[in-house]
């Protein structure tokens, strides 16, 4: 590998902190065997023993890897390589005398490779994302035409990276010659803070984004507080729709709650269709299950796909990881279909998402132990931080684990809903800046939902 020593070191202080992080089935089956190839620029290139791993990161565990990889290499993405791409990767270096990474630098926006499997094909239509569904497709037929921009929100793990990558594909394959951008908001502002920082003029970073024909940006939320991104971004997408180019973005919430988003931004999103996509019901999670099986050829009994989708509604992904783990403890029993015993094994140990037990009143009296506050102090006015941030946190989960509106919390505490607001955007930015935060974090939601499964 072609990393120095220091680099080695923060590589391996990353996976000590993913090891805390996630599942340790996750950990040790898919994570642990990384190895780090080169890391240029901001990419770090990673090499995979096997296929099935490169699937299940890139499927669940990107997010958790990027956290990882920027908090200790300062990398803002990655790329898996399996090791006949790895031999490809070494070829290349070796002919040019120079990292391979660094030839292709400035085509990598546009060279950028969609997830084959997110494809309107294996998109599982039903009530709640159906008009997404449509107004995505139709996009992707008629560019800049229909709805520009076209802004879809929802939340964490309901498909809209998954729409994205679909229209990318679909557009890859009628025209290859397009260009077509697809950034994360954290890619687009690292990109302009680094263009800024080496002192060279932004012009190339801004060719790059206002020479496409389609501009994706997906989690756009992460400009919320970032004033010079914002700005920036701003002139691109004017220039860009002034030109009849397609600007397609997604956000976990609508843009009116996007904090300090300034009016401008929010009217130029608002202009076009801002559509939600929503959680599914229980046929449609069914079928999303039978899909992703189909798809990553994983093989269970239909009791199982019905046991996951009963236990787990709001979120697409770890329903799908919940799968994955079943048909992974059935191929361990030397079992080739996955059976109801395999997804109480599975789940014995799951613990995220024992949602329907928490309330608002567990809530509260796991964190006053957690920090050892006394409730009266937290539901109370006082504003030293001891008492704060246990309050900010409390509001955090109640947004993140309640099905309840933001008014609803903010009464809890005798606030508004701005408030609550507030709190979730600071504890959410805090979790990905600060560690301990997060270790916080973590150890109250497994308090919260130490019952496990029956
Ligand atoms: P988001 O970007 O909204 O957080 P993703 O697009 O990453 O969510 O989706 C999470 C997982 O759920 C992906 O594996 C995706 O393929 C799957 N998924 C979401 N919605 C559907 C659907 N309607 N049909 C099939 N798979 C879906
Ligand atoms: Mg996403």
């Amino acid at each position: 590998m072609f990393l120095s020593d220091a680099e080695k070191k923060n590589w391996a202080e990353a996976l000590g902190q993913l090891e805390r992080e996630l599942t340790a089935v996750s950990f040790d089956l898919w994570v642990k065997s990384l190895t780090p190839l080169e890391k240029n620029g901001q990419l770090l290139y990673l090499v995979s023993p096997s296929d099935m791993a490169i699937t299940q990161i890139a499927s669940n565990h990107s997010a958790a890897i990027n956290g990882a990889i920027n908090q200790y290499l300062g990398c803002t993405s990655f790329k898996l390589l399996n090791e006949a791409q790895k031999d490809e990767y070494l070829k290349a270096r070796k002919k040019a005398g120079e990292p391979a990474s660094a030839i292709a630098k400035d085509n990598v926006l546009y060279s950028y490779e969609f997830n084959p499997k997110f494809t309107f094909e294996n998109f599982v239509v039903g009530k709640s994302n159906q008009v997404v569904y449509a107004a995505a497709y139709s996009v992707a037929n008629d560019l800049a035409k229909k709805f520009n921009p076209l802004f879809i929100y929802g939340g964490a793990g309901l498909g809209k990276t998954h729409i994205l990558h679909a229209i990318g594909n679909y557009l890859r394959e009628k025209n290859s010659q397009l260009k077509i951008t697809y950034v994360t908001c954290e890619r687009f502002t690292n990109d302009y803070i680094d263009a800024m920082r080496f002192g060279k003029d932004v012009t190339a970073f801004r060719d790059k984004y206002r020479n496409s024909d389609v501009l994706m940006v997906d989690d756009i939320q992460f400009i919320s507080n970032k004033t010079g991104t914002q700005e920036e971004f701003f002139h691109t997408f004017n220039e860009l729709h002034q030109a009849g180019r397609q600007i397609i973005i997604t956000s976990d919430r609508p843009p009116k709650e996007i904090a300090t988003l300034e009016e401008r931004l929010r009217s130029r999103f608002a202009s076009g269709l801002l559509q939600d996509i929503g959680s599914p019901d229980f046929e449609t999670r069914v079928a999303i299950l039978q899909k992703k099986a189909l798809v990553e050829g994983w093989n269970a009994d239909d009791a199982v796909y019905y046991f996951i989708a009963e236990k787990i509604e709001s979120n697409i992904r770890e329903m799908e990881g919940v799968l994955s783990k079943v048909c992974f403890y059935a191929g361990l029993s030397g079992k080739n279909k996955a059976g109801i015993e395999h997804a109480h094994e599975a789940l014995k140990y799951e613990i995220s998402n024992a949602k329907e037990n928490i309330t608002a009143d567990k809530i509260i009296d796991v964190v006053c132990k957690y920090y050892n506050v006394n409730k009266s102090d937290l539901m109370g006015k006082k504003k030293n931080k001891e008492i704060v941030d246990p309050r900010m946190i409390c509001m955090y989960l109640m947004t993140e684990l309640l099905d309840i509106p933001l008014t609803s919390i903010g009464k809890i505490f005798a606030r508004d809903h701005t408030t609550v607001i507030h709190a979730r955007d600071k504890i959410t930015d805090g979790i990905r800046k600060n560690n301990k935060l997060k270790t916080a974090i973590n150890d109250i939601r497994n308090m919260l939902v130490s019952t496990p499964y029956s």
